[in-house]
């Protein structure tokens, strides 16, 4: 049983990688999501293939579609110019690397002014971040573009005897430093929130801390929160649960804490519906449970109930 799991650990524990390519993002969609004023508005979402991140988080499984070296110089562009001539028109680009935008080892800054070029028509910009790497590079990039930047950072969750168990070389300050230093700057900031990160076990303190993480997140000056189910398929994880460290969050969980964010009404709060199958508690309203998340994350207001007759829900 281990207190506290190093980066080669958790490494070690990993299984295979997928078959990525430097010249082809892995994935790439189309969706609706609320602007800041609340308005719905289109948005482009492009998963770049890239380095592996050089943080090693216990709970992550983004490094599964990430290369080992940094791709060619040139190749983030290219695979830019792949999704963008598949994708429509949207009003929003999201660029999510699997990690670290700002870090240069991942995408040189040399690279900044074709990527920039690339994003004229759109009026936001969201990438993500650690909050350890908001620096020159930010602002320098944010330089280039038309568009409104949005740094989504990880802040996990801000309970003191987690968060530094999570590998994550991060503190509540330094989240705050982050984040008061990107507005600044007149960027906007989103955070990603856990529900049931490792460590937390109980269903009725696991909803505490993240709404808490929300609140403290908010507070911050951050303008927008994901609240992510936390999944396990990454090795540890999987050891954690055996050891009865992690327990696997419920639909019943996520529409809680969703309902309790929302009516904080200190800002805009999205509950991640992205392959949460694994948190279904019943076949017969899943789809329906899912739905009415997602029609929330739109219209930013807690819908009615979805009632059920099964017998396990
Ligand atoms: S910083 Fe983000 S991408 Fe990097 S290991 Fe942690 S969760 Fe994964
Ligand atoms: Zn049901």
């Amino acid at each position: 049983m281990h207190d506290k799991y190093d980066s080669r650990t958790i490494v070690g524990l990993r299984p295979q990688k997928n078959k990525v390519s430097p010249f082809v993002p892995y994935h790439f969609l189309h969706e609706e999501e609320p602007g800041i004023s609340g308005n719905i508005e289109t948005v482009n979402t492009i998963f770049l293939t890239g380095k592996e991140c050089a943080f090693k988080c216990l709970m992550c499984d983004l490094w599964k579609n990430t290369l080992d070296d940094a791709a060619p110089f040139g190749a983030t562009v290219q695979q830019l110019d792949y999704a963008l001539q598949r994708l429509p028109h949207a009003d929003v680009i999201k660029l999510y690397n699997s990690s670290n935008f700002f870090d240069t080892k991942n995408i040189s800054s040399k690279e900044y002014p074709a990527i920039a070029e690339r994003l004229v028509q759109y009026k936001r910009v969201v990438v993500e971040n650690h909050p350890k790497l908001c620096n020159k590079y930010c602002l320098e990039f944010n330089d280039m573009i038309d568009g409104r930047l949005e740094v989504a950072m990880g802040l996990e969750t801000i309970h003191p005897g987690v968060l530094p168990k999570l590998n994550k070389q991060l503190t509540t300050e330094d989240f705050k430093h982050a984040t008061k230093f990107l507005n600044e700057h007149d960027i906007d900031v989103r955070a990603f929130i856990l529900l049931n990160p490792p460590y937390i076990t109980d269903a009725n303190e696991n909803i505490v801390w993240t709404l808490q993480s929300v609140q403290f997140a908010f507070e911050c000056g951050v303008a927008r929160c994901t609240i992510i189910p936390v999944r396990p398929g990454n090795g540890v994880m999987e050891i954690l649960q055996q050891e009865n460290f992690y327990q696997p969050p419920t639909l019943a969980m996520l529409e809680e804490v969703f309902e309790k964010s929302l009516s904080l009404k200190q800002g805009q709060v999205f509950a991640d519906t992205w392959e949460i199958g694994f948190i279904s508690e019943c076949p017969v309203c899943f789809e329906a449970r899912k739905k009415r998340l997602e029609k929330m994350n739109l219209e930013q207001k807690i819908l009615e109930k979805i009632l059920c007759n099964c017998t396990c829900c």
